[in-house]
């Protein structure tokens, strides 16, 4: 019997170990891409796990229970996601979004909630820590979530009518749970918060209106996303995209909206409120017929610790192979500055016009892998 085991790594989609330089340039806070972006904004997956089966994400057909999901040992400790977390924040990131999979799945994350909490900004005010659910348990975390450090929650939230919502998850989960994780999460203290509707043409388009009127009056700001062709699997058709303008037609039929003006550089929803003063707010995310590349100041980390920069990439940069190969901080920190200022990503301002992946190992990243 062997006396050693070796946990074997799970290269699931191209990585190269990021180079260092010889000259260790310490972190700035004002790092820049090739496109002049600032870095702002980080997604960490903490899982690759879901219990829900959404098709437009993670349809039941490819993740089914022959699928192989991250080995343990392949996931990042919270240690190691606070200390790449910390290095990210000393180069200017002040916005942290704890995303999946499910979050909520990963056990113990008040503990990481706790530890990311503490990180010190460049400017010094407090970081933005938030998180992206589908709600599903989120009745039971919100307060200890709260008590932690979690700033605010996304909700994800396709339908109200429990049948189409049952059909679109996948996993015959009741709406009225989620609704209870919204509410529970208002009483925690966890907002503003927003609760994010895909909208899929001729699946739940029916339900823009019914969600708005029942947000509506209350401090949710509601965002309609456009469907998208993220990842390999789910089948994307742009006949299924409605086009947010097609949203907003919609919801201008039925009440007098304001637009708002963008609160922060680089914000992804057009936004509106009710122009009579009723309370909530309602957003459109067009990342298909109206891209935002140019704004975009987001970083993607893996639930495996590898660095993305753009929610449509193929190839990630494995950070966690300098963290568990014994590279210092300082040696952390000028290769992801040295990755940040390379960067030239703009998948949907080039839709349709980028060519397709030349080999089958440089598939598109799924969602669920490096976070929403
Ligand atoms: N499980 C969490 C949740 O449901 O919010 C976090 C992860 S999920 C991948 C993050 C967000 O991505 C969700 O709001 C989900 O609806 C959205 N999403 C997934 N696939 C999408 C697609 N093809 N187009 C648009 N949004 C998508």
């Amino acid at each position: 019997m062997a006396d050693k085991v070796i946990a074997v790594a799970d290269h699931r989609y191209r990585a190269s170990l990021p180079i260092v330089p010889a000259k260790l340039v310490a972190p700035s806070g004002e790092l820049r891409d090739s496109l002049h972006r600032p870095l702002g904004d980080l997604r960490i997956s903490v899982t690759d796990r879901c219990n829900f089966r959404c098709s437009y994400c993670m349809p039941k057909e490819v993740f089914d229970r022959h699928y192989a999901f991250l080995p343990q040992s392949s996931l990042l400790s919270f240690e190691e996601i606070t200390r790449l977390a910390a290095l990210f924040v000393a180069h200017g990131v002040g916005k942290i979004r704890l995303t999946g999979g499910e979050p909520l799945l990963r056990r113990d994350l008040e503990r990481l909630v706790a530890m990311l909490a503490q990180l010190p900004t460049v400017d010094r005010t407090p970081l933005d820590l938030t998180l992206t659910t589908n709600g599903s348990l989120l009745e039971r975390k919100a307060a200890a979530l709260r008590t932690a450090g979690l700033g605010r929650v996304t909700v994800s939230l396709d339908a109200l009518d429990d049948a189409i919502f049952r059909r679109m998850n996948d996993a015959d989960f009741p709406v009225a749970d989620v609704l209870r994780g919204i509410d529970a999460a208002e009483r925690a203290g966890l907002g503003p918060i927003k609760v994010n509707m895909v909208v899929k043409r001729g699946t739940n388009d029916q339900e823009i209106v019914p969600m708005a009127r029942h947000f509506r009056g209350r401090d949710v700001a509601l965002r309609f996303i456009e469907y998208m062709d993220v990842g390999a699997t789910n089948g994307w058709r742009m006949d299924e995209v409605l086009p947010s303008a097609e949203v907003v037609r919609r919801l201008g039929a039925e009440f007098e909206l304001a637009p708002v003006p963008a609160s922060t550089p680089g914000e992804t929803a057009e936004r509106w409120r009710y122009g009579d003063g009723t309370a909530g707010e309602i957003g459109t995310i067009s990342s298909v017929t109206k891209a935002f590349c140019r704004d975009c100041n987001r970083a993607r980390l893996s639930t495996e610790g590898k660095l993305f920069l753009c929610l449509f990439a193929s190839r990630g940069h494995d950070l966690r192979g300098l963290v568990r190969g014994g590279a210092s901080d300082a040696e952390i920190a000028a290769a992801i500055g040295l990755i940040w200022q390379a960067r030239a990503d703009r998948y949907s301002e080039l839709r349709g016009s980028a060519p397709g992946p030349r080999h089958a190992d440089e598939r598109r990243v799924e969602m669920h892998y490096i976070g929403g």
